[in-house]
């Protein structure tokens, strides 16, 4: 009486074996024309789940944070006076200086400073050369007056102007490890706050990572804190004092150490939106993690990528109401590699065999593949979770089987809702 129609003997069931075999199908596809790859890229990381989270995952609430001005020391003092046509030696005592210079940088988490592997301006902006009472400061010449009027600072002296550009490539000391940093050019960084000066980890954030890449295309994340929300207890993690320390433990332990050597230029506390987990309501973090993620601007055998058929396709698509196109259009344009892999016990697994040293996929993967998908539509997921892998990999006299394991990710369940197609039709 309703009039709802429906194939009520053939439902489409998510949990049916066959849905499940055809979801593998379905990244079987897209890994074998090329969009499939591994990285570490920084995702949203929920500390309770121990696992990255989709966007849909995510709610913004309320955090009050620590909000830092730190300065990084010029390594070469002469070398920076210069590109602000500044010279130390200079008999007008007007613009003469003592101390040190720093690029200043603004943070609201003091506990990714450690992973910093660079500061970066924009090459287009105007940086000022400032002599103040806390040293010889560089900031963006339109958030100068506002850094230092928050620093309390009167009688600052601008000693020189240059281009962001100008800047490039300078060395700076970290604030407490022994390493050198350099600056570098982005075009994320932007006078909406701050001082124009950007802490840039590739381990934490999206616009790091990105021009991280750009720059240094062959240098890792420093990715110094684990799953666990805690720093490792390694080498790695340069500052030994934070070992072992959650993210609020290391603030504090960073915070003193900083005030301490006296880069801490300022210290104020901030409330501001930042993403919680829907499920713990607790605090998120960006950290790049091993995952797998399907590439947008990866191009497969004919050169196109995954981006390009999908404008096509809305191209193609008559919409009602018609606004839907620009929507969509849109959140394509925008939308970044899907990073598709979670670490759940749940869900429909990543059914891959990946090289125990190098991480590769075993080279007949497709195979492989289609023999799990076929194990799953006889017995479910769990017959891929409770799969000797070894014995597996011998039934299907797999090549150099030893050198290969199983992967034990899942798949995120925005990707089994948009395998439907190839699941139900
Ligand atoms: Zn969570």
């Amino acid at each position: 009486r309703l009039g709802v129609l429906g194939d009520w003997d053939n439902p489409y069931l998510t949990m049916d074996f066959k849905t499940e075999a055809d979801i593998m199908r379905a990244l079987g596809d897209i890994y074998k024309n090329g969009y499939l790859y591994q990285g570490s890229k920084p995702v949203h990381w929920c500390v309770d789940c121990g696992s990255a989270l989709a966007e849909a995952e995510v709610e913004y609430e309320d955090v009050n944070s620590p909000a830092i001005d730190v300065g990084f020391k010029v390594v070469n003092k002469s070398l920076a006076s210069s590109k602000f046509s500044v010279k130390i030696e200079n008999t007008d005592h007007s613009t003469n200086f003592d101390g040190d210079i720093y690029a200043v940088i603004w943070t609201t988490t003091p506990w990714t400073l450690p992973a910093n592997q660079a500061v970066s301006v924009n090459a287009n902006l105007t940086y000022d050369l400032i002599k103040t009472s806390r040293g010889v400061l560089i900031l963006a010449h339109d958030l100068a007056e506002a850094t230092l009027a928050r620093y309390g600072e009167v009688g600052a002296k601008v000693l020189g102007s240059c281009q962001g550009s100008d800047l490039e490539t300078l060395a700076l000391q970290h604030p407490f490890d022994k390493r050198q940093v350099p600056i570098i050019c982005g075009d994320h960084v932007t006078i909406d706050a701050g001082t124009g000066l950007v802490h840039t980890a590739a381990a934490h954030g999206n616009d790091d990572w990105l021009v991280m890449k750009a720059n240094f295309p062959n240098e890792k994340p420093r990715i110094l804190m684990g799953g666990d929300g805690k720093f490792f207890n390694s080498d790695l993690v340069e500052f030994e004092a934070i070992r072992g320390l959650t993210r609020q433990e290391a603030n504090k332990v960073i915070l003193a150490a900083m005030t301490e050597s006296g880069v801490l230029l300022a210290s104020a506390r901030l409330n501001h939106s930042f993403p919680h987990c829907w499920r713990h309501k607790t605090p998120l973090m960006q950290l790049a993690t091993h995952q797998w993620f399907i590439g947008m601007y990866e191009q497969d055998a004919v050169g196109i990528s995954l981006r390009e058929y999908a404008n096509k396709a809305v191209d193609a698509t008559e919409f009602f109401p018609s606004w839907g196109r620009a929507r969509l259009e849109a959140m394509i344009k925008n939308r970044p590699d899907w990073c598709v892999s979670r670490q759940r016990n749940w869900g429909v697994p990543m059914p891959f065999f990946v090289h125990k040293e190098t991480g590769d996929p075993h080279p007949q993967t497709a195979e492989l593949l289609e023999a799990a998908a076929l194990l799953i539509e006889a017995r479910g997921v769990e017959a891929w979770f409770s799969l000797d892998g070894a014995a597996f990999l011998a039934t299907h006299e797999a090549l150099n089987a030893a050198d290969y394991k199983k992967v034990t990710y899942t798949l995120d369940v925005w990707f089994d809702s948009g395998a439907t197609h190839a699941a139900v039709l």
